[in-house]
């Protein structure tokens, strides 16, 4: 009764546009799944009784069944590029369905009556065995469509009753002959099999509901993930450039030309130029995470030589390293380290990884970027002898907003997000980036690119690259 209302109560969904061609989309992708092992059940059950009844009866049933067989195979051949979207393709399918199932229906019918008929009183277990099999196997895998099923099952009805009323008819037994007992069993047989239909039916109903549940679920995430991206690049576009001002302003007056400024007043100018450049490093950041994540961030994807940029990243941050009193030591590769990237966005990745090391390293410390090729991979590997990390750290090394000490008493400064924008800038190069490091010793970055060689085609890389990304 609960199947019932739950029937029911679907029926509004099953008519609905939507619901019709998804069910029709999972009709035909289920057949085509399962359609050679229909085949093979359906020879098995021919051969098994032509060896015991009339062969060619058998056989030349068994062939109308292949050939409606066949008219599935071929809907499900057709339909299987359709979109899931076209209505009026939809309608035509279902219709070719519909009619598929009746010529089906009748053929393995009449193939079981077949049997049926040429066997003696009571013990017409193959035919109604075989019926029952297919009875349920419709139940199990065409419960998409509650018409299509019940139209099947109306025909192996009949048939079930035809061959439960055969010997009936044939003998007029008494009622205490046991063909009256093949009888009544086929009849609560028939039963069973409507009761495991709206079984089945009800189930795949839910698994519709739910699966509409998830899908609104993930629209309303995807539109608060767009009003996020949207808000976080306007607000750090509106506050970009103000603050670029307000620094140069405060490095003019730091640099006190004139010398007007009061001394009290420097420390204090200082402390805010120093913030304000943190303010927009981290607003820098936040502008290339969105980009990234709503796969706005360009890459111009070129062929460049691994020791230029590591010496390149190492000149541009030796203002810094010097400011530390760090020495950054470079080992380049002696024979060719050519690779596919982005020439801005390596030495993006470069200088984040190089002012980490400088920032996690001990006043004094030093600093050493070696340039490889191991096997056909070039890596690049920045090693510091600084406050190292723990084991286990990794997600908050690479994660957003993250830091393995973010404690008051931390040291130095940053936005936790250097790593993760570096990490995803790596994997649209098709590359890899990883490290070792012992807490107290120091750590080694390394990123690890594919190594163009001469017979590579720089262009195909790097088109391949640009379409990846
Ligand atoms: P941050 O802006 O905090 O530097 P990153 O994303 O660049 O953010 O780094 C994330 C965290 O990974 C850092 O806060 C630090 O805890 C750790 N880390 C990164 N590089 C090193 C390094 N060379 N030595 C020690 N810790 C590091």
């Amino acid at each position: 009764m609960q199947d019932l209302r739950k029937y029911w109560a679907a029926r509004g969904d099953w008519f609905s546009s939507r619901g019709r061609e998804e069910r029709i989309k999972d009709y035909i992708a289920l057949a085509n799944q399962l359609v050679w092992k229909r085949q093979v059940s359906l020879l098995a059950a021919a051969v098994l009784a032509a060896l015991y009844l009339d062969a060619f009866t058998i056989f030349t049933y068994y062939a109308v069944v292949a050939i409606s067989e066949m008219l599935d195979l071929y809907l499900g051949y057709k339909a299987k590029d359709w979109d899931g979207k076209n209505p009026v393709m939809g309608g035509r399918i279902l219709k070719r369905i519909v009619l598929n199932t009746a010529v089906s229906g009748v053929a393995i019918s009449a193939f079981t009556i077949s049997i049926a008929v040429q066997q003696p009183a009571v013990g017409h277990f193959l035919p109604l065995f075989f019926l029952f099999s297919a009875a349920v196997f419709a139940a199990m895998y065409n419960s998409q469509m509650m018409g299509v099923l019940v139209l099947r099952l109306s025909i192996y009805a009949l048939a079930f009753l035809y061959i439960a009323c055969l010997d009936v008819m044939r003998y007029l037994p008494p009622l205490s002959s046991p063909i009256w007992l093949e009888f009544f069993t086929t009849i609560f047989v028939l039963y069973f099999i409507c009761d495991i239909s709206m079984k089945f039916y009800s189930n795949y109903q839910d698994r519709l509901r739910q699966m509409k549940l998830l899908r609104d679920e993930n629209e309303r995430t995807k539109a608060a993930l767009e009003v996020k991206s949207q808000f976080l690049a306007t607000v750090s576009h509106e506050l970009r450039t103000p603050l670029t001002s307000i620094i140069g302003s405060l490095e003019l007056i730091k640099a006190d030309k004139r010398q007007i400024l009061p001394d009290g007043l420097k420390p204090v100018i200082g402390i805010a130029a120093r913030n304000g450049q943190r303010l927009a490093a981290l607003i820098e950041d936040l502008l290339d995470l969105q980009k990234l994540e709503a796969g706005e961030m360009a890459f111009h994807f070129q062929p460049l030589d691994a020791n230029e940029l590591v010496s390149e990243a190492v000149d541009s941050t030796a203002g810094y390293a010097g400011k530390l009193g760090i020495e950054v030591t470079t080992a380049f590769c002696p024979e060719s380290c050519r690779i596919a990237g982005d020439h801005n966005r390596l030495i993006q990745v470069m200088s984040n990884l190089l002012s980490n090391a400088l920032k996690f390293s001990h006043d004094g410390g030093a600093v050493h970027v070696r340039v490889e090729v191991i096997n056909s991979r070039v890596r690049i590997a920045v090693q510091d002898n600084g406050v190292g990390i723990p084991e286990g750290a990794e997600e908050c090394v690479f994660g957003k907003f993250s830091q393995v000490d973010s404690s008051d008493v931390r040291k130095v400064g940053g936005t936790g997000l250097g790593l993760n924008i570096t990490k995803q800038i790596i994997e649209r190069h098709n590359s890899t980036i990883n490290y070792v490091s012992k807490l107290g010793v120091g750590s080694t970055f390394y990123v690890e690119f594919d190594r163009l060689t001469a017979g590579d085609g720089s262009d195909n890389v790097t088109d391949s690259l640009a379409k990846a990304a």
